[in-house]
Protein backbone atom coordinates (compact mmCIF):
# COMPACT_ATOMS: atom_id res chain seq x y z
CA UNK A 1 0.00 0.00 0.00
CA UNK A 2 1.11 3.23 -0.63
CA UNK A 3 2.88 5.44 2.14
CA UNK A 4 3.13 2.31 4.27
CA UNK A 5 2.73 3.92 7.81
CA UNK A 6 5.61 2.60 9.64
CA UNK A 7 4.37 4.53 12.98
CA UNK A 8 2.64 1.81 15.16
CA UNK A 9 3.65 3.53 17.91
CA UNK A 10 1.46 6.55 20.02
CA UNK A 11 2.63 8.00 22.57
CA UNK A 12 0.68 11.64 22.83
CA UNK A 13 -1.01 14.28 24.41
CA UNK A 14 -5.15 14.35 24.48
CA UNK A 15 -6.94 17.62 25.59
CA UNK A 16 -10.92 17.53 25.39
CA UNK A 17 -13.12 20.90 26.35
CA UNK A 18 -17.06 21.64 27.50
CA UNK A 19 -17.79 25.00 27.42
CA UNK A 20 -20.41 27.22 26.18
CA UNK A 21 -19.56 30.70 25.65
CA UNK A 22 -16.06 30.02 25.59
CA UNK A 23 -13.48 30.19 22.07
CA UNK A 24 -12.62 26.32 22.54
CA UNK A 25 -10.89 26.43 19.72
CA UNK A 26 -8.47 28.89 21.29
CA UNK A 27 -8.17 27.45 24.55
CA UNK A 28 -7.47 24.02 23.02
CA UNK A 29 -4.57 25.30 21.17
CA UNK A 30 -3.14 26.52 24.64
CA UNK A 31 -3.64 23.27 25.90
CA UNK A 32 -2.34 21.26 23.58
CA UNK A 33 0.85 23.98 23.57
CA UNK A 34 1.36 22.34 27.26
CA UNK A 35 1.17 19.26 25.95
CA UNK A 36 3.50 20.06 23.23
CA UNK A 37 6.30 17.55 25.28
CA UNK A 38 4.00 14.76 25.08
CA UNK A 39 4.11 14.97 21.03
CA UNK A 40 5.61 17.04 18.44
CA UNK A 41 4.97 14.60 15.06
CA UNK A 42 1.45 16.27 14.70
CA UNK A 43 -1.27 18.45 16.22
CA UNK A 44 -5.11 18.98 15.53
CA UNK A 45 -8.32 20.27 16.86
CA UNK A 46 -11.98 18.97 16.43
CA UNK A 47 -14.79 21.49 17.60
CA UNK A 48 -18.60 20.79 17.42
CA UNK A 49 -21.48 23.49 17.95
CA UNK A 50 -24.02 20.64 18.20
CA UNK A 51 -24.89 20.63 15.30
CA UNK A 52 -21.57 20.47 12.41
CA UNK A 53 -18.32 19.35 13.38
CA UNK A 54 -15.06 21.05 12.38
CA UNK A 55 -11.43 19.58 11.97
CA UNK A 56 -8.30 20.78 11.62
CA UNK A 57 -4.69 18.95 12.02
CA UNK A 58 -1.77 19.14 10.40
CA UNK A 59 2.23 18.07 10.86
CA UNK A 60 4.44 19.59 13.12
CA UNK A 61 4.53 21.34 16.62
CA UNK A 62 1.50 23.12 17.62
CA UNK A 63 2.64 26.81 16.39
CA UNK A 64 3.17 25.36 13.51
CA UNK A 65 -0.27 23.40 12.90
CA UNK A 66 -2.46 26.38 13.89
CA UNK A 67 -2.76 30.02 12.53
CA UNK A 68 -5.18 33.11 12.97
CA UNK A 69 -6.95 31.63 9.72
CA UNK A 70 -7.23 27.72 10.09
CA UNK A 71 -7.98 28.31 13.18
CA UNK A 72 -11.54 30.69 12.50
CA UNK A 73 -13.85 28.21 11.33
CA UNK A 74 -13.09 25.62 14.54
CA UNK A 75 -16.59 27.19 16.21
CA UNK A 76 -18.70 25.75 18.79
CA UNK A 77 -18.47 24.76 22.22
CA UNK A 78 -16.93 21.74 22.65
CA UNK A 79 -13.60 20.12 21.36
CA UNK A 80 -11.10 17.71 21.41
CA UNK A 81 -7.39 17.99 20.17
CA UNK A 82 -4.29 15.67 20.19
CA UNK A 83 -0.44 15.84 19.91
CA UNK A 84 1.37 12.99 18.57
CA UNK A 85 4.22 11.62 19.18
CA UNK A 86 6.11 9.17 16.72
CA UNK A 87 9.56 8.07 17.12
CA UNK A 88 10.24 5.56 13.62
CA UNK A 89 11.18 7.95 11.49
CA UNK A 90 8.07 8.16 8.51
CA UNK A 91 5.59 10.26 9.18
CA UNK A 92 2.13 10.93 7.72
CA UNK A 93 -0.69 13.59 8.13
CA UNK A 94 -2.85 10.29 7.70
CA UNK A 95 -1.93 8.98 10.67
CA UNK A 96 -2.20 12.59 12.74
CA UNK A 97 -5.39 13.03 15.04
CA UNK A 98 -7.71 13.90 16.16
CA UNK A 99 -10.03 11.45 13.31
CA UNK A 100 -13.03 12.77 12.76
CA UNK A 101 -15.76 11.05 11.33
CA UNK A 102 -19.80 11.04 10.38
CA UNK A 103 -21.48 7.98 11.60
CA UNK A 104 -25.40 6.84 12.19
CA UNK A 105 -24.97 8.56 15.66
CA UNK A 106 -23.64 11.50 14.38
CA UNK A 107 -20.43 12.81 14.16
CA UNK A 108 -17.62 11.20 16.16
CA UNK A 109 -14.14 12.55 16.78
CA UNK A 110 -11.12 10.54 18.50
CA UNK A 111 -8.11 11.63 20.36
CA UNK A 112 -6.21 8.97 21.81
CA UNK A 113 -2.89 8.65 23.74
CA UNK A 114 -1.84 4.29 24.42
CA UNK A 115 -1.31 1.44 22.09
CA UNK A 116 -3.56 -1.59 21.41
CA UNK A 117 -2.15 -4.74 22.41
CA UNK A 118 -4.67 -6.48 20.74
CA UNK A 119 -4.76 -3.62 18.14
CA UNK A 120 -3.98 -6.48 14.74
CA UNK A 121 -6.59 -8.65 16.04
CA UNK A 122 -9.32 -5.79 15.73
CA UNK A 123 -8.45 -4.38 12.60
CA UNK A 124 -9.00 -7.90 11.16
CA UNK A 125 -12.51 -7.96 12.68
CA UNK A 126 -13.20 -4.85 11.44
CA UNK A 127 -11.97 -5.49 7.93
CA UNK A 128 -14.30 -8.45 7.94
CA UNK A 129 -16.81 -6.51 8.97
CA UNK A 130 -16.02 -4.47 5.60
CA UNK A 131 -15.13 -1.56 7.03
CA UNK A 132 -11.94 0.46 5.03
CA UNK A 133 -8.99 1.61 7.18
CA UNK A 134 -7.19 4.46 6.08
CA UNK A 135 -4.27 4.72 8.54
CA UNK A 136 -1.99 2.69 10.27
CA UNK A 137 -2.68 3.63 14.00
CA UNK A 138 -4.57 2.05 16.43
CA UNK A 139 -6.53 4.68 16.67
CA UNK A 140 -8.15 4.72 13.85
CA UNK A 141 -9.42 1.42 14.80
CA UNK A 142 -10.93 2.83 18.06
CA UNK A 143 -12.69 5.05 16.26
CA UNK A 144 -14.11 2.58 13.72
CA UNK A 145 -14.93 0.27 16.32
CA UNK A 146 -17.00 2.99 18.53
CA UNK A 147 -18.63 3.63 15.29
CA UNK A 148 -20.22 0.51 14.86
CA UNK A 149 -24.17 0.59 15.91
CA UNK A 150 -24.06 -3.18 17.85
CA UNK A 151 -27.58 -1.87 18.69
CA UNK A 152 -26.82 0.40 21.31
CA UNK A 153 -28.73 3.21 22.61
CA UNK A 154 -25.98 5.34 23.80
CA UNK A 155 -22.28 6.42 23.63
CA UNK A 156 -21.57 4.78 27.11
CA UNK A 157 -22.91 2.01 25.60
CA UNK A 158 -20.70 2.21 22.28
CA UNK A 159 -17.69 3.10 24.39
CA UNK A 160 -18.13 0.17 27.13
CA UNK A 161 -18.01 -2.68 24.01
CA UNK A 162 -15.00 -0.89 22.67
CA UNK A 163 -13.64 -1.29 26.21
CA UNK A 164 -14.92 -5.22 26.54
CA UNK A 165 -13.13 -5.93 23.55
CA UNK A 166 -9.84 -3.94 23.50
CA UNK A 167 -6.48 -4.74 25.29
CA UNK A 168 -4.01 -2.46 26.21
CA UNK A 169 -3.33 1.35 26.73
CA UNK A 170 -6.02 3.84 25.90
CA UNK A 171 -7.05 7.66 27.05
CA UNK A 172 -9.35 8.67 24.75
CA UNK A 173 -10.84 11.52 24.45
CA UNK A 174 -14.11 11.60 22.40
CA UNK A 175 -16.39 14.38 20.61
CA UNK A 176 -20.03 13.94 19.68
CA UNK A 177 -23.27 15.71 18.13
CA UNK A 178 -24.19 16.72 22.44
CA UNK A 179 -21.39 15.89 24.44
CA UNK A 180 -17.00 15.00 24.83
CA UNK A 181 -15.92 12.22 26.95
CA UNK A 182 -13.16 11.24 28.92
CA UNK A 183 -12.30 6.95 29.04
CA UNK A 184 -9.51 5.63 30.47
CA UNK A 185 -7.71 1.66 30.07
CA UNK A 186 -9.32 -0.37 32.99
CA UNK A 187 -5.60 -0.41 34.29
CA UNK A 188 -5.47 3.38 34.14
CA UNK A 189 -1.92 2.87 31.94
CA UNK A 190 -2.12 6.73 30.83
CA UNK A 191 -2.94 9.24 32.41
CA UNK A 192 -6.29 11.45 31.80
CA UNK A 193 -7.66 14.34 34.80
CA UNK A 194 -10.74 16.47 34.69
CA UNK A 195 -10.48 20.33 35.41
CA UNK A 196 -13.22 22.65 35.77
CA UNK A 197 -13.44 26.57 34.77
CA UNK A 198 -14.41 29.02 37.57
CA UNK A 199 -16.51 30.34 34.86
CA UNK A 200 -18.30 27.23 33.92
CA UNK A 201 -17.09 24.29 31.94
CA UNK A 202 -15.05 21.53 32.03
CA UNK A 203 -11.63 19.84 30.33
CA UNK A 204 -10.26 16.63 30.02
CA UNK A 205 -6.15 16.73 29.59
CA UNK A 206 -3.65 14.20 29.48
CA UNK A 207 -1.77 16.21 32.43
CA UNK A 208 -2.87 19.05 34.75
CA UNK A 209 -0.30 21.18 33.30
CA UNK A 210 -2.23 21.69 30.43
CA UNK A 211 -5.52 22.43 32.72
CA UNK A 212 -3.34 25.53 34.70
CA UNK A 213 -2.18 26.94 31.45
CA UNK A 214 -5.90 27.52 30.48
CA UNK A 215 -7.08 28.88 33.69
CA UNK A 216 -9.24 25.54 34.85
CA UNK A 217 -8.92 23.30 38.30
CA UNK A 218 -7.30 20.06 38.84
CA UNK A 219 -10.83 18.29 40.38
CA UNK A 220 -10.05 14.52 40.14
CA UNK A 221 -8.40 11.90 37.25
CA UNK A 222 -10.42 9.87 35.44
CA UNK A 223 -10.60 6.63 37.07
CA UNK A 224 -9.40 3.23 35.04
CA UNK A 225 -11.98 1.97 33.08
CA UNK A 226 -14.15 5.21 33.61
CA UNK A 227 -15.85 6.97 30.96
CA UNK A 228 -16.98 10.26 32.15
CA UNK A 229 -19.35 12.37 29.98
CA UNK A 230 -19.61 16.08 29.98
CA UNK A 231 -22.31 18.06 28.85
CA UNK A 232 -24.94 20.61 29.07
CA UNK A 233 -25.65 18.28 32.36
CA UNK A 234 -21.96 18.79 33.91
CA UNK A 235 -20.14 15.91 34.41
CA UNK A 236 -21.69 12.40 34.48
CA UNK A 237 -19.51 9.48 35.39
CA UNK A 238 -19.98 5.42 33.77
CA UNK A 239 -17.92 2.23 34.95
CA UNK A 240 -16.99 1.29 31.15
CA UNK A 241 -15.08 -1.86 32.62
CA UNK A 242 -13.96 -3.00 35.65
CA UNK A 243 -10.71 -1.58 37.12
CA UNK A 244 -8.14 -4.56 36.33
CA UNK A 245 -5.07 -4.19 38.42
CA UNK A 246 -4.31 -0.58 38.48
CA UNK A 247 -0.99 0.15 36.48
CA UNK A 248 -0.23 3.70 35.75
CA UNK A 249 2.96 3.90 33.86
CA UNK A 250 5.74 4.73 36.32
CA UNK A 251 7.95 5.78 33.50
CA UNK A 252 5.50 9.19 33.61
CA UNK A 253 7.39 9.98 36.79
CA UNK A 254 10.87 9.08 35.57
CA UNK A 255 10.87 11.07 32.57
CA UNK A 256 7.45 11.88 30.36
CA UNK A 257 5.61 14.11 32.63
CA UNK A 258 6.11 17.61 32.70
CA UNK A 259 7.49 18.20 36.02
CA UNK A 260 4.64 20.71 37.29
CA UNK A 261 1.97 18.14 36.34
CA UNK A 262 0.33 16.44 39.58
CA UNK A 263 0.20 12.53 38.75
CA UNK A 264 -1.58 10.32 40.61
CA UNK A 265 -1.67 13.26 43.53
CA UNK A 266 2.18 13.56 43.33
CA UNK A 267 3.96 16.57 41.78
CA UNK A 268 5.87 15.26 39.63
CA UNK A 269 8.92 17.43 40.35
CA UNK A 270 8.91 16.03 43.79
CA UNK A 271 9.25 12.33 42.97
CA UNK A 272 11.89 12.99 40.60
CA UNK A 273 13.65 15.20 43.42
CA UNK A 274 12.98 11.50 45.88
CA UNK A 275 14.34 9.34 42.84
CA UNK A 276 17.67 11.56 43.12
CA UNK A 277 17.49 10.92 46.74
CA UNK A 278 17.29 7.65 46.54
CA UNK A 279 20.12 7.52 43.99
CA UNK A 280 22.60 9.72 46.51
CA UNK A 281 21.59 7.77 49.39
CA UNK A 282 22.50 3.88 46.97
CA UNK A 283 25.49 5.40 44.80
CA UNK A 284 27.27 8.35 46.67
CA UNK A 285 30.03 9.38 45.07
CA UNK A 286 33.32 11.96 46.31
CA UNK A 287 33.08 14.84 43.70
CA UNK A 288 33.12 18.95 43.57
CA UNK A 289 29.52 19.72 41.74
CA UNK A 290 25.92 17.79 40.64
CA UNK A 291 24.60 18.64 37.74
CA UNK A 292 21.55 17.12 35.34
CA UNK A 293 21.16 16.77 32.07
CA UNK A 294 18.38 19.55 31.42
CA UNK A 295 15.20 19.73 31.21
CA UNK A 296 13.46 16.67 32.78
CA UNK A 297 17.00 15.39 35.07
CA UNK A 298 16.82 18.52 36.84
CA UNK A 299 14.90 17.64 39.38
CA UNK A 300 16.41 14.47 40.06
CA UNK A 301 19.73 16.08 40.12
CA UNK A 302 18.13 18.72 42.47
CA UNK A 303 17.48 15.73 44.94
CA UNK A 304 20.55 14.19 44.77
CA UNK A 305 23.00 16.89 45.39
CA UNK A 306 20.37 17.94 48.42
CA UNK A 307 21.51 14.32 49.88
CA UNK A 308 24.90 14.14 49.31
CA UNK A 309 25.86 17.79 50.36
CA UNK A 310 26.87 19.32 47.33
CA UNK A 311 26.41 21.89 45.09
CA UNK A 312 23.80 21.61 42.37
CA UNK A 313 24.83 23.68 39.39
CA UNK A 314 24.37 23.93 35.94
CA UNK A 315 26.98 22.26 33.55
CA UNK A 316 24.68 21.83 30.18
CA UNK A 317 23.04 24.31 28.35
CA UNK A 318 20.07 23.06 26.22
CA UNK A 319 18.60 24.55 23.31
CA UNK A 320 15.17 24.56 24.09
CA UNK A 321 13.58 24.97 20.62
CA UNK A 322 15.22 21.35 19.16
CA UNK A 323 12.99 18.73 19.33
CA UNK A 324 13.52 15.43 21.96
CA UNK A 325 16.64 13.67 20.51
CA UNK A 326 14.34 10.59 20.28
CA UNK A 327 12.66 11.91 17.08
CA UNK A 328 15.20 11.52 14.63
CA UNK A 329 15.09 8.73 12.76
CA UNK A 330 18.17 6.61 13.10
CA UNK A 331 21.46 6.63 15.34
CA UNK A 332 23.43 8.62 12.94
CA UNK A 333 21.16 11.73 13.24
CA UNK A 334 20.10 10.81 16.86
CA UNK A 335 24.05 11.60 18.01
CA UNK A 336 23.98 14.85 15.63
CA UNK A 337 21.04 15.70 17.71
CA UNK A 338 22.75 15.99 20.81
CA UNK A 339 25.71 18.09 19.79
CA UNK A 340 22.28 20.59 18.04
CA UNK A 341 21.26 20.78 21.48
CA UNK A 342 23.32 20.78 24.74
CA UNK A 343 26.65 22.82 24.98
CA UNK A 344 28.90 22.52 27.86
CA UNK A 345 29.29 25.43 30.15
CA UNK A 346 32.97 25.64 30.75
CA UNK A 347 33.09 28.48 33.55
CA UNK A 348 30.86 25.76 35.55
CA UNK A 349 33.47 22.59 34.65
CA UNK A 350 37.02 23.28 34.23
CA UNK A 351 39.12 21.27 36.77
CA UNK A 352 35.83 20.00 38.61
CA UNK A 353 34.90 16.39 39.59
CA UNK A 354 31.46 16.38 38.07
CA UNK A 355 28.73 14.16 39.00
CA UNK A 356 25.95 14.07 36.18
CA UNK A 357 22.57 12.77 36.57
CA UNK A 358 19.84 11.68 34.03
CA UNK A 359 16.87 10.22 34.19
CA UNK A 360 16.96 7.52 32.22
CA UNK A 361 19.44 5.44 29.41
CA UNK A 362 17.42 4.11 27.10
CA UNK A 363 19.04 3.50 23.36
CA UNK A 364 22.40 4.87 24.85
CA UNK A 365 22.94 7.62 22.55
CA UNK A 366 22.64 10.32 24.85
CA UNK A 367 24.64 10.04 27.47
CA UNK A 368 27.99 9.26 25.62
CA UNK A 369 28.29 12.22 23.66
CA UNK A 370 27.15 14.37 26.82
CA UNK A 371 30.29 12.75 29.06
CA UNK A 372 32.76 13.69 26.05
CA UNK A 373 31.37 17.84 26.13
CA UNK A 374 31.59 17.68 29.91
CA UNK A 375 35.34 16.44 29.43
CA UNK A 376 36.12 19.19 26.49
CA UNK A 377 34.78 21.52 28.81
CA UNK A 378 37.68 20.55 31.29
CA UNK A 379 35.81 18.21 33.96
CA UNK A 380 38.27 16.04 35.50
CA UNK A 381 36.08 13.37 36.43
CA UNK A 382 32.22 12.36 35.42
CA UNK A 383 30.47 10.30 37.42
CA UNK A 384 26.96 9.36 35.61
CA UNK A 385 24.02 8.55 37.74
CA UNK A 386 20.59 7.53 36.77
CA UNK A 387 17.94 8.20 38.36
CA UNK A 388 15.65 4.97 37.18
CA UNK A 389 16.63 1.59 36.83
CA UNK A 390 18.22 0.20 33.81
CA UNK A 391 15.22 -0.23 30.86
CA UNK A 392 15.76 -3.55 29.32
CA UNK A 393 12.57 -4.36 27.98
CA UNK A 394 10.37 -2.42 25.53
CA UNK A 395 7.22 -0.70 25.95
CA UNK A 396 3.81 -2.18 24.28
CA UNK A 397 1.68 0.17 26.34
CA UNK A 398 2.54 3.92 24.40
CA UNK A 399 6.00 5.29 25.04
CA UNK A 400 8.27 4.43 22.18
CA UNK A 401 11.42 2.62 24.25
CA UNK A 402 12.89 1.15 20.59
CA UNK A 403 13.31 -2.35 20.49
CA UNK A 404 14.27 -4.82 22.51
CA UNK A 405 17.60 -4.88 20.68
CA UNK A 406 18.25 -1.43 20.59
CA UNK A 407 18.05 -1.25 24.22
CA UNK A 408 21.69 -0.47 25.86
CA UNK A 409 20.72 -2.25 29.19
CA UNK A 410 19.70 -5.18 26.84
CA UNK A 411 22.78 -5.76 25.27
CA UNK A 412 25.02 -4.49 28.31
CA UNK A 413 25.85 -5.03 31.51
CA UNK A 414 26.26 -2.00 33.82
CA UNK A 415 30.35 -1.98 33.62
CA UNK A 416 29.66 -2.61 29.49
CA UNK A 417 27.40 0.50 29.19
CA UNK A 418 29.97 2.98 31.73
CA UNK A 419 32.80 1.97 29.13
CA UNK A 420 30.43 2.72 26.02
CA UNK A 421 29.96 6.03 27.84
CA UNK A 422 33.24 6.51 28.65
CA UNK A 423 32.19 7.58 32.33
CA UNK A 424 34.52 7.32 35.30
CA UNK A 425 31.64 5.61 37.42
CA UNK A 426 28.19 4.39 36.27
CA UNK A 427 24.84 3.69 38.95
CA UNK A 428 21.20 3.35 37.73
CA UNK A 429 18.59 3.63 41.06
CA UNK A 430 17.46 -0.29 42.16
CA UNK A 431 14.09 -0.83 41.53
CA UNK A 432 13.58 -1.16 45.09
CA UNK A 433 14.73 2.69 45.15
CA UNK A 434 12.26 3.59 42.34
CA UNK A 435 9.40 1.96 44.14
CA UNK A 436 10.43 3.62 47.31
CA UNK A 437 10.56 7.21 45.83
CA UNK A 438 7.52 6.79 43.35
CA UNK A 439 5.00 5.71 46.78
CA UNK A 440 6.31 7.65 49.37
CA UNK A 441 4.27 10.35 48.48
CA UNK A 442 1.26 9.13 46.92
CA UNK A 443 -2.06 9.42 48.37
CA UNK A 444 -3.57 6.07 48.50
CA UNK A 445 -1.97 2.66 48.05
CA UNK A 446 -1.42 2.08 44.27
CA UNK A 447 0.08 0.27 41.70
CA UNK A 448 2.26 0.54 38.78
CA UNK A 449 3.49 -0.47 35.27
CA UNK A 450 6.93 -0.93 35.75
CA UNK A 451 7.52 -3.49 32.95
CA UNK A 452 9.98 -1.34 30.64
CA UNK A 453 12.20 -1.81 34.23
CA UNK A 454 10.96 -5.55 35.34
CA UNK A 455 9.66 -6.98 32.08
CA UNK A 456 5.92 -7.73 34.30
CA UNK A 457 3.48 -6.70 31.64
CA UNK A 458 0.16 -6.26 33.37
CA UNK A 459 -1.52 -7.05 29.97
CA UNK A 460 -1.68 -10.21 28.08
CA UNK A 461 0.46 -9.66 24.69
CA UNK A 462 -0.78 -10.47 21.28
CA UNK A 463 1.46 -12.60 19.42
CA UNK A 464 0.64 -11.81 16.02
CA UNK A 465 1.02 -8.10 17.32
CA UNK A 466 4.38 -8.53 19.25
CA UNK A 467 5.81 -9.97 15.75
CA UNK A 468 5.13 -7.37 14.06
CA UNK A 469 6.16 -4.90 16.35
CA UNK A 470 9.30 -6.83 16.56
CA UNK A 471 9.37 -6.33 12.66
CA UNK A 472 7.78 -2.99 13.10
CA UNK A 473 5.75 -3.91 9.87
CA UNK A 474 2.24 -2.27 9.75
CA UNK A 475 -0.79 -4.03 10.17
CA UNK A 476 -1.62 -3.93 6.64
CA UNK A 477 0.86 -5.91 5.27
CA UNK A 478 0.03 -8.69 7.97
CA UNK A 479 -3.12 -9.21 7.84
CA UNK A 480 -3.07 -9.15 3.63
CA UNK A 481 -0.34 -12.01 4.14
P1 LIG B 1 19.04 7.44 25.01
O1 LIG B 1 19.98 8.40 24.38
O2 LIG B 1 18.35 6.59 24.02
O3 LIG B 1 19.69 6.63 26.08
O4 LIG B 1 17.87 8.27 25.68
C1 LIG B 1 17.96 8.72 26.99
C2 LIG B 1 17.73 10.21 27.03
O5 LIG B 1 16.52 10.53 26.33
C3 LIG B 1 17.57 10.67 28.45
O6 LIG B 1 18.31 11.86 28.59
C4 LIG B 1 16.08 10.89 28.65
O7 LIG B 1 15.85 12.10 29.33
C5 LIG B 1 15.51 10.92 27.25
N1 LIG B 1 14.42 9.95 27.06
C6 LIG B 1 14.15 8.85 27.75
N2 LIG B 1 13.06 8.21 27.28
C7 LIG B 1 12.62 8.93 26.24
C8 LIG B 1 11.52 8.81 25.34
N3 LIG B 1 10.64 7.82 25.42
N4 LIG B 1 11.39 9.77 24.40
C9 LIG B 1 12.27 10.76 24.31
N5 LIG B 1 13.32 10.93 25.12
C10 LIG B 1 13.50 10.04 26.08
Amino acid sequence: MEGRDRNLHEECGVFGIYAPGMDVARVSFFALYALQHRGQESAGIATSDGHLAYLHKGMGLVAQVFNEKNMRPLKGHMAIAHNRYSTTGTTSLRNAQPYLIETLHGPLGVAHNGNLTNASRLRLKLLQRGVGLVSGTDSEVITQMLAFPQNSNSWEERISAFMAEAEGAYSLTILTKDAVFGVRDPWGLRPLVIGNFPSGGWALASESCALSTIGAELVREVEPGEIVRLDANGVTSTQGQPVKEKALCIFEYVYFARPDSILGGQAVHLVRQRLGEELAREAPVDADIVIGVPDSSTPAAIGFANAIGLPFTEGLTKNRYIGRTFIQPDDRLRQMGVALKFNALDANLTGKRVIMVDDSIVRGTTAGPLVRLLRQAGAKEVHVRVSSPPVRYPCFMGVDMATQEELIAHRLDVEGIRKHIGADSLHYLSYEGLIRAVTAGASQPSSYCTACFSGRYPVPLDETWLRQRKSRKESFETVRE
